[in-house]
């Protein structure tokens, strides 16, 4: 019998496993054969959101913060960990800095050792307030550097940086994706992000936060087309590092968000409107041409569509 004829699974480390899309992920990966281990601090995740992995032999949970040294034996690495949510990455700035940095340095430094893919969940507030509309990976941005929002984009711009050094100095395989927002099932009811906020106040018949005047725009991408980009970003040439905008092209203001919800939940909800939070931006829409061409793929789901399925999750899951 040679080590051929035994069936070696990919061991794949997902840190972040526990929270929205991690959960997703480590889903999509053991259904691929993937031997999958999660790591949480369970500082915005959730074990409901993984509770029914925990009897897979294929899924290991481990609780430790990546701020500190990990030491592991895999294969690949999709770092994740971070909280994405205004309201959570706010509530302890300096940690969320440091998950973003320490933690970057304690994944890459993994990933050096064990000489691995390592892919980064970067996001689209790297741009900040963008003057340039739709934000192609070229552009620079616009962070206010010492703002409530800078420990997360800062914090990620410069886990951005390392990736690239790391790749330049240690010529690792890296994989950069700036994701723009993201929805769907598995989203934390109370985690303060638009999407989940208007549906569970619509399903409560409670008044719609909108805050400003709810012109500002954003374009949301299920969390379906979203796993398929990371898993084919995953799968590309070590040359292929990224950055490469993910998300949904469709823009809707904050109003029309609104509007669909409350028609699709058929709510008597109001809206009301409360202070814009400072450097809200104003503005949000990826060209996606890049992850087109690269990944050959493209959102399948559109809003309604992925309206639907995230209210009827929420519906299950407010009972
Ligand atoms: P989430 O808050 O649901 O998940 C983040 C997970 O990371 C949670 O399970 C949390 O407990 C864990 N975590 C936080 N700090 C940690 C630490 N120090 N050590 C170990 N675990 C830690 O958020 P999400 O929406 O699933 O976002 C996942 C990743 O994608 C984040 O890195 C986020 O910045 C990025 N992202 C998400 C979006 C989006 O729209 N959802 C957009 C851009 C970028
Ligand atoms: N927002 C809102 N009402 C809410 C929650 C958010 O009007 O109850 C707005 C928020 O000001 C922002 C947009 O919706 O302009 C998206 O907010 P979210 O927190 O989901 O993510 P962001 O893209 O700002 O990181």
């Amino acid at each position: 019998m040679s080590l051929k004829d035994f069936h070696i699974q990919k061991r794949t480390l997902v840190t972040g496993g526990a929270g929205f899309i991690g959960s997703h992920l480590c889903r999509r990966l053991l259904a691929e054969g993937h031997d999958v281990i999660c790591v949480d601090n369970f500082y915005t995740g959730n074990k409901k959101n993984i509770v029914d992995l925990l009897d897979n032999p294929y899924f290991e949970l481990i609780r430790h913060d990546i701020t500190f040294p990990f030491y592991i034996e895999v294969d690949e690495i999709y770092n994740l960990a971070c909280p994405a949510s205004p309201i959570h990455y706010q509530y302890d700035p300096v940690q969320t800095t440091k998950t973003s940095v320490h933690g970057a340095i304690n994944m890459l430094g993994l990933s050096k050792r064990l000489k691995i893919k390592i892919f980064q969940a970067s996001t689209s507030e790297v741009y900040g307030d963008p003057k340039v509309h739709p934000q192609t990976e070229d552009y620079w941005g616009n962070v206010n550097p010492i703002g409530v929002r800078s420990c997360y984009d800062e914090g990620k711009r410069c886990a951005e940086t390392l990736f690239f050094d790391y790749r330049r100095q240690h010529n690792l395989p890296i994989k950069v994706g700036r994701i723009f927002n993201t929805y769907g099932p598995n989203m934390h009811p109370h985690d303060g992000r638009v999407v989940s906020n208007f549906i569970v106040q619509a399903l409560q018949n409670q008044p719609i936060t909108i805050y400003g005047a709810g012109n500002q725009t954003r374009s949301f991408c299920y969390i379906d087309d979203l796993i398929e980009a990371f898993v084919r970003f995953m799968r590309t040439d070590d040359a292929v590092t990224g950055p490469l905008n993910l998300g949904n092209p469709y823009e809707f203001s904050i109003l029309e968000l609104a509007q669909q919800v409350i028609s699709l939940t058929d709510s008597s909800s109001k809206l009301i409107f409360e202070p814009l939070p400072s450097d809200d931006p104003t503005q949000r829409k990826p060209n996606i041409s890049l992850a087109q061409q690269v990944l050959d793929w493209e959102p399948k789901i559109q809003l309604k569509e992925g309206l639907i399925k995230t209210i009827d999750y929420f519906r299950k899951t407010l009972k």
